[in-house]
């Protein structure tokens, strides 16, 4: 092979690489210690005069353009190399963002909102700060009833507190509104207890009126008995206790059928296989008197769910405290 030969071979090759590997190959095969151009110069020194001067001049002249060559094609490779890890695959699916979800509470109040909606109830808001009028005075618990030793609160002053259950919300509706009514009144409230495995200074009632000329407490039990059974998706046995608020009269605690043990008794229910659930009665004539309305035309009932408690039932947690720490691994599991 002469020189023009090697020369239009090597670059033929050279410029013919497909990748660095390949590239690298080319290089040592010419410019190699054991190179073909390589060998040629090498050899030039057992040749005449004149000829090595021509062979010389020539292969040098070679090996700087392969020399070159093969820099500018490493360059070229490299630089497609690295347009392969830029390649963007437009076609690939975007990187999921971690979705998160309503906190359990949040679900079970809005399943017990469409639940009573279902059942013809409105649902309405109320302030979380309160006046004494209203949380206390209008449900007919003066300043010295012991009825305040159990629902001690946060005061701003004298005047305000932090409300320590939603019932407020009965007199200052039905100041606004005319009979008959149906709302409930989910929200937060505040008492100042120790905190335990079922008692926060901070806990979700869910408030309930219902008003009109003819409401007895059978009206009341079956509106719970069809709340309850629609809650839990199953028929859920109740019943009546006598008890007392000085808002109500007559009072009631609403006890279900535990549904841990199914009535037979366990842990839960202190082996008795009834849950207090839903404490309530019929609204006391001074009630409608604070709100404007006339206890002799007008009849109902109220009650004060509280929603935590509904939480922990329906998905058996033993612990309220877990409703608020904000767990991730806790919250994962809604
Ligand atoms: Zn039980």
């Amino acid at each position: 092979m002469n020189l023009k030969e090697l020369r239009d071979a090597a670059l033929k090759e050279v410029l013919g690489a497909k990748n660095l590997e390949e590239l690298e190959k080319l290089e040592i095969k010419y410019l190699g210690r054991k190179g073909e151009l390589t060998e040629i110069l090498r050899g030039l020194k057992d040749m005449a005069e004149d000829e090595r001067k021509k062979i010389g001049n020539f292969a040098n002249q070679l090996k700087y353009e392969l020399d070159g060559m093969i820099e500018k094609k490493r360059k070229e490779l490299g630089k497609s190399l690295e347009a392969v890890k830029e390649w963007i695959d437009i076609t690939a699916p975007g990187k999921k963002l971690p979705a998160g979800h309503l906190h359990p509470r949040t679900q079970v109040m809005r399943q017990v909102e469409k639940i009573f909606q279902s059942l013809g109830f409105s649902v309405i808001d109320g302030p979380e700060l309160e006046t004494d009028y209203y949380n206390f005075e209008a449900l007919r618990i003066p300043k010295d009833h012991p009825a305040r030793d159990m629902q001690d609160t946060f005061y701003i002053n004298d005047n305000l507190l932090l409300r320590t259950q939603t019932s407020p919300n009965q007199v200052r509706y039905m100041e606004k509104h005319n009979p008959p009514l149906r709302v409930i009144v989910p929200g937060k409230c505040f008492r100042r207890d120790s905190t335990d495995a079922s008692h926060e200074v901070q806990f979700y009632q869910v408030e309930g009126l219902m008003v009109d000329k003819n409401i007895s407490v059978a009206s009341f039990k079956s509106v719970i008995s069809a709340f309850l059974k629609q809650f839990f998706n199953r028929e859920v046995k109740t019943r009546l206790r006598p008890s007392f608020f000085p808002f109500t009269e007559p009072s009631f605690e609403l006890d279900m059928e535990c549904l841990i043990c199914d009535g037979k008794g366990c842990s839960v229910c202190k082996d008795t296989g009834w849950l207090e659930v839903i404490p309530g009665g019929m609204v006391h004539p001074f009630v409608f008197k604070s709100a404007g309305y006339s206890p002799y035309e007008w009849q109902g009932y109220a009650f004060g769910m509280g929603l935590d408690r509904m939480v922990m039932m329906k998905y058996k947690i033993n612990d309220v405290r877990l409703l608020n720490f904000g767990d991730m691994r806790f919250l994962k599991q809604f």
